[in-house]
């Protein structure tokens, strides 16, 4: 939990390493299903994140340094899950719509504009990991209390599981 609430270090070049890393990150995401995962998110506090808004296609985006240019003043909320916070849904407003720019593996600046709101979400999602944020901020102290209890138990669960 304490590297998650690390704000990630901006990628200054992109070497073999981070390719690799990218990659593994996109094979994380596809195999738990999952529609957007920061490199924090695997134990790597680089800014470095990746988004499938439809995951089916296999048409993910890999987005180093990511940086919000633009966010309008209307919003959504709607629940979000997350991977580094299990069996939790959380209400979250986000911007309906919003305008990026990123590198792209290559090196390439990318500027991204009018990104649906379902796009916007995951990116908003995924940029908050790269601050240290995540969902669960969101909840209230006791909601939060509440959460960490049922999350000792579900480790406690899975531990016992594990070793039948
Ligand atoms: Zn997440």
């Amino acid at each position: 939990m304490e590297l998650l609430k690390t704000p990630s270090f901006p990628i200054e070049n992109i070497t073999p390493d981070v390719k690799k890393l990218a990659y593994a990150i996109k094979n994380t995401m596809y195999h738990n299903k999952g529609v957007g995962l920061a490199a924090v998110q695997i134990g790597t506090n680089i800014n470095l994140i990746v988004i499938d808004p439809e995951p089916e296609k296999k048409n993910c985006t890999i987005m180093i340094n990511p940086k919000i240019i633009w966010k309008s003043d209307t919003s959504n909320v709607d629940k979000e899950g997350c991977l580094s916070c299990p069996g939790i849904l959380c209400h979250i407003p986000r911007a309906n719509k919003i305008d990026i720019e990123y590198t792209d593996l290559d090196g390439e600046k990318i500027y991204k504009n009018n990104c649906t709101p379902w796009e916007s979400r995951i990116i908003l999602h995924e940029i908050s990991h790269t601050n240290g944020e995540l969902i669960i901020d969101y909840l209230g102290l006791l909601q939060q209390r509440l959460y960490f209890d049922k999350l000792r138990k579900i480790v406690k669960k899975t531990k016992r599981i594990a070793k039948k």
